[in-house]
């Protein structure tokens, strides 16, 4: 149990126009910060007012990216009530996040209890319409003031709260994909299964060429082999090819395991549909599009939950999948969790952490 110190703000923020609030644009009055010191381990909890943070310019973050974050949504129910989508799922991922980057876990209830608390003294910032959220970023920076290589020893523990639109304003409209066969991700025994902030820097150029070219987001492919498919743009990726639900599996930590990817493996079982975790190439896809059997392809991830891909570009070819439209798969994945998500559903499979 963290003894949490709260100094609330006396300058509360401008309130930004909730119909037009995009996605991590606007933050909250308050954050939550934690340190971490070897003497101490992590002390003095406290939710403060939003602010800058004050860091020496020779902080390690800054040089060698020893950094860690998450991202989960706080859902207004139309009760008025605030709840949270496996939260634990995200603090267990944080941990796995920190043993990779030699940063020190933070314990599992007192993660909670921070994620809670801060939320609890900003609910007022939660949206009400379906399909807004307040997006909760919780993140780890190494704070040692020293440039030599090597883990921190002190860290810093941060969440912020970003009051976020729906995703999908004017209804659910499929994407278009470019396979990305030059740069990669991550690489086997790399860090492709940490949710780190080097992951999407190195993403970077993949993603912008793939915008040049009119595309949404990039297929990426294995770094090893460069034909096995890891994930499309940050979302875990899924085909359904002649009625089976075929998704990447995670052995061999080049893939993020979302908590959005084990949700709908977990309903798709619950439902009876046959759903699949393994190695499944490019070469397979466009094969069972080939000759007709690539029914659905979706990106999973809590931004949009589910991103249907509609057209799929490898070089020249050029994959219209199921005449560009959401799929049936697709869609009930969507509305199933969502309905759970925002308390239109009652939680039939143990998900919701409520808050108030
Ligand atoms: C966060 C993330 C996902 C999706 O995970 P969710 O828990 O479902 O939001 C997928 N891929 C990458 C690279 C990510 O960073």
């Amino acid at each position: 149990m963290l003894n949490i110190r709260i100094e609330k703000t006396t300058s509360p923020r401008v309130r930004p126009d909730y119909s037009k609030l995009g996605f991590g644009k606007h933050f909250t009055d308050h954050m939550f910060l934690m340190n971490y010191s070897p003497e101490k381990g992590w002390h003095d909890a406290r939710i403060v007012p939003y602010g800058p943070l004050s860091l020496d310019p020779s902080a390690m973050v800054f040089h060698y990216a020893q950094e860690l974050f998450e991202g989960l949504k706080a859902y207004r129910r139309e009760d008025g009530g605030i709840q949270l989508f496996r939260p634990d799922k995200n603090i267990e991922r944080m941990n796995n996040t920190c043993d990779r980057l030699c940063v020190p876990r933070i314990d599992p209830e007192d993660a909670l209890q921070a994620i809670k608390a801060v939320v609890e003294v900003d609910k007022d910032w939660v949206p009400h319409e379906f399909g807004t959220s307040l997006y909760i970023r919780p993140f780890i920076i190494a704070t040692d003031e020293f440039l030599g290589v090597h883990p921190s020893h002190s860290y810093l523990f941060c969440i912020i709260l970003s009051p976020s639109g729906a995703y999908y304003e004017a209804g659910i409209n499929p994407v278009k994909i470019g396979v990305e066969r030059e740069y990669v991700r991550c690489v086997k025994g790399g860090t492709g299964m940490s949710k780190c902030g080097g992951n999407y820097a190195a993403s970077l150029i993949g993603q912008q060429k793939a915008e040049e070219k009119g595309y949404a987001q990039v297929l990426w492919l294995d770094g090893i082999h460069r034909k096995y498919i890891d994930e499309v743009g940050a979302m875990n990726v899924f085909f359904v090819i002649d009625g089976v639900v075929i998704t990447p599996d995670l052995s061999d930590g080049s893939i993020l395991p979302g908590v959005t990817r084990d949700s709908c493996i977990a309903l798709l079982k619950h439902w009876g549909i046959p759903v699949e975790e393994r190695k499944i190439s490019i070469d397979e896809v466009i094969e069972a599009y080939k000759n007709g059997t690539l029914d659905e392809a979706f990106g999973s991830g809590t931004a949009a939950v589910i991103s249907p891909i509609g057209e799929l570009y490898d070089g020249d070819t050029k994959m219209v999948i199921n005449n560009n439209e959401i799929g049936n798969i697709s869609k009930h994945l969507y509305d199933a969790i969502t309905g759970m998500q925002w308390g239109k559903f009652p939680d039939s499979m143990g998900w919701i952490e409520k808050i108030d």
